[in-house]
């Protein structure tokens, strides 16, 4: 048995798993880590994307740390400022902050000799035995390669780069998608311009939801009585549970309840037959990844709103040329295209034991056991790394139990029985083997585009159900894993 150590660990990200990394790390008796933030501030996804109407469609009840419940949430669905607030109170009651190198991205690591070289962009070097990479998973935007979209004379930005010196009212805005972000953005702004045109090259089925407001006697109950916050968040997680037991199997009964409400809501809340057509999707609902909203409905139908389903030529200085010819003349056009979604802590270097290039290890596409660690990278961990539940649930609470997984790995280095730990080829292998069998059945793989699925076209997510995913992060089966001293 080696001698044990007190592992220095670096954490890449100050986003939600990397707050959550150091108040956990610091609980189980950690001294020696710091967090790299290529940013000014914390907050990740919820500090980069700012546009109008930002709200996270997971309860806010839900989606919260278990151990930091808010009774203040403002309603049952929590808008983007709220949820920034939300994280930044939990870095100073935490006291995260000074665990923080701000303005610091992590360019390289590199496994020699048994530690992790850190370079950062500021010319620092670090060293780690332990890298927790938080680095999140929609945080690199994707901007289509549509032709002559530089041309744009107009103010022209991506939705994760909100310009909010550019003032909207009156103007002509048109928004490129139709996924979650643009759905959000256009109940927020219909009203708000002077013309609102959405470009949509593929529908989306909406699911109906309901987003209560909590009054402040529902808040001082919620503050007073921990039983009534605690019941809300499991009937939020029962709510999941069906769900996420749903998408997993494209055949079961919930998935084909989910599909009837999007049907209804469709055809009930359209009220023109040539919109409702062209809003209905010709693939099945869950498919790609759902759009939950009360209001987008509505506000399509507002007399602002043009729903643009001919193709997308170019684009002009003056606006939008589509196939049919017609120019579609904009002030402002947003690009809602969303992220590259399999780069995770890329483009950072990467390099495990003997210089393996994570680069080359992902060549096909991004594959981690159990989302979490990857074979010849010892001590590199992954929170919300590839193919984890991302579609199924609250992301925090995946962290969460990621977390106390890797913990547990951590303390066979801190008790001194390994100095390495990594996933074994084989159980990686096999892991991905039988995920990516298991994925099939999935709705997800039912015949969509969507950024769900890798570039084989096979779902890069958890395809069993949260209950099982629980159950696994548990405790880690050490049998898949090589321990090296
Ligand atoms: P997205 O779901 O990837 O949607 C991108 C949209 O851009 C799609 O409608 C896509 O059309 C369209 N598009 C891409 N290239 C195009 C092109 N060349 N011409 C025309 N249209 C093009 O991105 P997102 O809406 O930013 O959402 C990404 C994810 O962020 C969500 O799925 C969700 O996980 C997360 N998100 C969550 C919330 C929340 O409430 N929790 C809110 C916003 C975002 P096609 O469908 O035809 O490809």
């Amino acid at each position: 048995m080696s001698k044990s150590v007190e592992p220095r660990i670096v954490i890449i990200g100050a986003g939600m798993a990397g707050i959550l990394s150091v108040i956990r790390l610091r609980e189980a008796g950690y001294t020696d880590f710091v967090v790299y933030e290529k940013s000014d501030r914390i907050g990740g996804t919820w500090r980069e994307n700012t546009y109008p109407g930002i709200a996270c469609d997971v309860p806010a009840h839900l989606y919260t740390y278990s151990f930091e419940p808010n009774p203040d949430w403002s309603s049952t669905f929590a808008s983007g400022p709220e949820i920034q607030r939300y994280f930044e109170g939990v870095v100073e009651k935490y006291n995260v902050r000074p665990a923080i190198r701000f303005n610091e991205a992590v360019d390289v690591c590199e496994f020699i000799d048994g530690r992790w070289r850190i370079k950062t962009s500021t010319g620092r070097d670090d060293v780690a035995d332990v890298v927790l990479a938080a680095t999140g998973v929609l945080h690199h935007p994707f901007t289509a390669d549509i032709p002559g979209l530089a041309s744009f004379a107009g103010a022209r930005f991506h939705s994760a780069q909100w310009d909010h010196s550019v003032d909207l009212k009156g103007k002509r805005v048109g928004v490129i998608g139709t996924g979650s972000t643009a759905i959000q953005i256009t109940s927020a702004l219909v009203d708000k311009v002077g013309r609102y045109d959405l470009f949509q090259r593929t529908a989306q089925w909406v699911m109906p939801i309901e987003n209560v407001i909590y009054s402040d006697q529902d808040k001082h109950e919620f503050r007073t009585n921990p039983a009534r916050l605690e019941a809300l968040r499991v009937e939020a997680s029962d709510y999941f549970r069906k769900f996420s037991n749903a998408v997993i199997d494209s055949e079961s009964e919930e998935m084909r309840e989910i599909e009837e409400a999007c049907r209804l809501n469709l055809e009930q809340n359209v009220k023109d037959p040539v919109l409702r057509e062209k809003l209905r999707p010709n693939y099945r609902a869950g498919c790609k990844r759902l759009i939950f909203s009360a209001d987008f409905y509505d506000a399509i139908q507002h007399p602002n709103a043009h729903l643009v389903t001919d193709g997308i030529e170019c684009i002009e200085p003056n606006g939008v040329r589509l196939k049919n010819g017609e120019l579609r003349e904009l002030d402002v056009l947003v690009v809602a295209t969303g992220f590259r979604t399999d780069s995770f802590i890329r483009p950072a270097v990467v390099k495990g034991r003997h210089g393996v290039d994570l680069d080359d290890v992902w060549a096909d596409h991004p594959t981690a056991y159990l989302s979490i660690s990857i074979p010849q990278f010892p001590n590199f961990f992954m929170l919300n790394g590839p193919n984890g539940p991302v579609g199924n649930f609250s992301l925090i609470l995946i962290a969460e139990n990621q977390l106390n997984y890797i913990l547990q790995l951590m303390e066979k280095i801190r008790d001194g029985s390994c100095r390495e730990i990594s996933a074994k080829d084989e159980a990686s292998s096999s892991f991905e083997n039988v995920r990516i069998e298991a994925a099939k059945k999935s709705i997800w793989a039912t015949g969509c585009k969507s950024w769900y699925l890798d570039k084989n076209g096979v779902p890069a997510s958890w395809p069993w159900s949260r209950d099982r995913f629980f159950e696994v992060m548990k405790k880690p089966e050490l049998e898949a894993f090589e321990l090296a001293s």
